[in-house]
């Protein structure tokens, strides 16, 4: 087996190790800002959430800027799985406790229909991006693993969730792998290329008049008069409204709020293209999948037919090459023809959790906010939130919001969790699957 380049997560080159960059076509090339402009809105961060925003902020008719540090989709949007997922990974009643039951369903609600909304401006703004809508399946790794997914399989029909549990001959058979008990089968659900779903979305911002500036960081965020000022390394942008997505990737700027999330790392291995014949029988439907062990791990084909396998875990510390071992072990318990497979690309990339696993919208000042915090999902939710602030941002009217904002947000304790993520990953890669 030959091993994949690793790049540096923060690395401007990170298109050696990352498959979604290799295969994502033309990156956008936006200018940087020079400077001073006034807009309507300004957004820095050029993530799902930011492109998302400066879409529908520019389709309402309001004069947009967005400010990307390095490039579009350089931060969670352009390294994660590719699961178009319904709702968070927490379960709706476990939402509805935490918000209180109205807000608890409204965010709900809301994300509930974000696999629409994400396959559907795809399909209207024409973005080509891999995409697949089977399904995608939340795999029982164990009989406790069963009744957790028999639980939401319960909670998603009384939302009227088209959500089915199958058991462990027609887990294998959409599969391809007798590894597990049963799955969740989520028909709202599917894959992307995520890399070329944000650049598109960029793309269809700036066709709609959105100005996009990329190598532009933020250095200061701050009120002027009755307006935002956002200042840059060359130039400055104010605007009446602002709206701060950098989840778990912001780099540093005075009156940016400081990161309130627990930083969890998740990496991934990708295969060769599989020959025809190793295809046959893996995940013949082509859904995306992921498991219910306590460190989760995931797997799904590309549109070249590529195996990834991820998991939690960083490949830049320590713990790397455990988990580089275990992913290589794991390919061959799931599907032993794939033993011993070319190895092309290895990344990963950081999740912003929060300590109830809730998102975020942080109150700024007038007609400003910062949103963060999607807990491990962010394709659906970044695409939603982003929608929703964009119409918060037009008059200010909070209703529009998919939850309620807070004034402050605190996250405890943050260091001591992320080792114990790592950390907990590190050992249970370095025994597992053996
Ligand atoms: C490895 C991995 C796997 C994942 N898998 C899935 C999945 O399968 N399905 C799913 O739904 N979600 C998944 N997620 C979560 C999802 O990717 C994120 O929640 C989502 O990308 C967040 O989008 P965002 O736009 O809010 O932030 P990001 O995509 O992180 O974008 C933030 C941007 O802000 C920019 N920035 C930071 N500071 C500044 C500054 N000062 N000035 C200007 N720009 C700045 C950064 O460069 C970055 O591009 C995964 C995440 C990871 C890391």
């Amino acid at each position: 087996m030959t091993s994949a380049v690793v790049v540096g997560e923060d690395s401007d080159t990170q298109d050696v190790g990352n498959l979604w960059w290799r295969t994502a076509g033309a990156p956008l090339a936006a200018e940087p800002l020079e400077g001073n402009v006034r807009a309507d809105a300004v957004i820095v961060g050029g993530g799902f959430t930011g492109c998302s925003a400066a879409l529908h902020l520019a389709e309402a008719g309001m004069a947009v800027r967005l400010l990307e540090a390095r490039s579009i989709g350089f931060g969670g949007s352009g390294r994660n799985v590719g699961l178009v997922n319904a709702g968070l990974w927490l379960p709706p009643e476990k939402v509805e406790e935490a918000l209180g039951e109205a807000v608890g369903r409204r965010l709900n609600a809301a994300l509930a229909a974000g696999p629409e909304l994400v396959f559907s401006l795809i399909g209207r703004l024409g973005i080509d991006c891999e995409a697949t809508r089977s399904g995608t399946l939340h795999c029982a790794h164990s009989q406790g693993g069963l009744d957790d997914l028999n639980d939401r399989l319960r909670q998603l029909r009384a939302q009227g969730a088209p959500v089915e549990l199958l058991d462990a001959q027609e887990t294998a058979a959409r599969t391809g792998t007798p590894a597990f008990h049963g799955a969740l089968l989520d028909r709202r659900a599917g894959t992307i290329q995520p890399l070329a779903y944000c650049r598109g979305l960029a793309r269809a911002a700036r066709d709609a008049g959105a100005v996009l500036h990329e190598h532009t960081p933020a250095l200061d965020i701050a009120r002027d008069g009755e307006a935002w000022r956002v200042t840059t390394p060359d130039g400055s942008v104010t605007a009446g409204a602002l709206l701060v997505a950098v989840n778990a990737y912001g780099r540093p700027a005075t009156g940016m709020p400081a990161p309130a999330y627990v930083p969890v790392h998740y990496f991934q291995i990708a295969t060769r293209p599989l020959t025809d014949n190793l295809r046959r029988g893996v995940l013949p439907e082509r859904q995306g999948c992921w498991d219910t062990a306590p460190v989760m791990s995931s797997f799904r084909l590309d549109a070249a037919g590529r195996l990834l396998v991820g998991a939690v875990g960083s490949l830049e510390g320590p713990g790397a090459r455990w988990h580089r071992a275990w992913a290589e072990r794991k390919l061959a318990a799931l599907f032993p023809d794939l033993a011993g497979i070319d190895l092309e690309h290895a990344w990963c990339g950081r999740i912003a959790m929060t300590g109830d696993h809730l998102p975020k919208i942080l109150r700024l000042g007038e007609r400003g906010v910062s949103v963060f915090g999607y807990s491990g999902r962010g394709i659906s939710p970044g695409t939603t939130f982003g929608k929703a602030v964009a119409a918060y941002l037009v008059d200010g009217n909070e209703r529009a919001l998919p939850c309620d904002p807070v004034d402050a947000h605190r996250e405890r304790l943050a260091g001591v969790k992320q080792a114990y993520y790592e950390f907990g990953a590190s050992l249970t890669h370095a025994v597992g699957e053996r």
